[in-house]
């Protein structure tokens, strides 16, 4: 054997070594993460209940019903509609392995984009997962994608035109959950998994609905509660209220034509008051350095620190960073007070919570010590 042929195959097993070792962490991503269910859940269900052909996929996420069995408001919280952003969906978990619901009724949906989970978006650098300490172990949870996983959906469009409205949008939108309401049962991936929602929303018989998400820290729309017009009496007494705890939250209307957006259809599409809110989230951010999953956990980055400090950024931006804890207690604060300001408006739709942590808890004790 010539020299030059030994190379060959040494190239070749290395090449091959790195595809194995690539494609076993590619494929760990489709490993569903653990969430233990709470003293409050009575009840394990998936998307599938509502329409039967997301069964045996990997958008059948995951429902987790807390009733009370008193008579009362039914209460819906989405996480993970953008599996990138994790406040959104830590919220939802925190709620469905630490609460329980003395009165009414909760559904959570942690992970609504399940296939989102198993995979990242290219060219981004995300981390994979990110881990808590809980009381007992260390908990990892995925870094998703901000669409469905384009495999099912491959290829996407060069054009996505949102059912029914006939909306323009780039290609890529066409697998963003938040731009696909209310869906169609026969449709993309991600229409299902909006239709089935929908449907959940109508059959449940939902008074409140939540979305929970976070953003770029230089989007205008951050540390914001999103409402339709049906819900801005509430939404507007719950600012008020978190305003005296120093809770800064604005106050943004859903544009009325933008279509696809949970605030927006299921406003107008059923009889829940619908919310979005949005945390600030410097992974997500452009001008972000390092992205690993210290930056998920911190939310420190030096160049977000800088352009604080220049005074370019045109929302307030902590300049000790922007910790996940501080993101999910801002969601679970939020959610609280909003929750609170609908019981004044509509006082025989009754939703009581228990072992809701407070805003301080969180900061202090972190996400991790909320976790079962
Ligand atoms: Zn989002």
């Amino acid at each position: 054997m010539k020299r030059h042929h030994i190379m060959a195959v040494v190239l070749l097993v290395a090449v091959a070594l790195v595809c194995t070792l690539a494609a076993r962490e590619f494929m760990a991503m489709n490993q569903p993460d653990e969430i233990i269910p709470g003293p409050g859940v009575k009840t394990v269900g998936a998307l599938s209940n509502y329409l039967g052909n997301l069964a045996g996929t990997s958008s059948n996420a995951s429902v987790y019903y807390l009733d009370s069995g008193k008579p009362g408001a039914t209460v819906l919280v989405l996480g993970g509609t953008h599996p990138n952003e994790p406040a959104g969906f830590m919220t939802a978990v925190v709620l469905t392995e630490h609460v329980s619901v003395l009165e009414g009724r909760l559904i959570v949906i942690p992970q609504v984009c399940a296939s989102g989970f198993t995979c990242t978006d290219p060219l981004e650098g995300y981390p994979q997962s990110f881990s808590l300490q809980s009381k007992s172990k260390v908990r990892t949870f995925r870094f998703g994608s901000r669409g469905s996983n384009p495999i099912p959906e491959w290829p996407d469009p060069l054009v996505f035109l949102q059912y029914p409205s006939g909306q323009q949008l780039s290609g890529n939108e066409t697998r963003n959950l938040n731009r696909s309401y209310p869906g169609r049962p026969d449709g993309t991936v991600t229409e299902r998994i909006a239709y089935a929602v929908m449907q959940l929303i109508d059959r449940e018989k939902v008074d409140y609905a939540f979305d929970l998400h976070e953003a770029a820290p230089e989007i205008p729309i951050i540390n914001a509660i999103v409402t339709h017009e049906k819900g801005k009496d509430i939404a507007a007494n719950a600012l008020f209220t978190l305003e005296t705890e120093n809770l800064q939250f604005a106050l943004e209307m859903s544009p009325v034509n933008f279509h696809g957006l949970s605030h927006r259809e299921w406003g107008d599409r059923s009889a829940a008051f619908p919310f979005l809110m949005e945390t600030s989230n410097p992974i997500q951010g452009r001008l972000r350095g390092k992205t690993d999953a210290t930056l998920v956990l911190r939310g420190t980055d030096e160049k977000y620190k800088e352009a604080a400090q220049l005074g370019t950024m045109r929302i307030t931006y902590e300049l000790t960073g922007e910790p996940l804890a501080r993101r999910v207690a801002r969601h679970l604060r939020g959610l609280q007070a909003i929750l609170s300001a609908s019981m004044e408006s509509a006082p025989e739709k009754r939703i009581v919570l228990d072992g809701l942590p407070t805003y301080e808890q969180v900061l202090e004790q972190g996400v991790g010590a909320y976790l079962q």
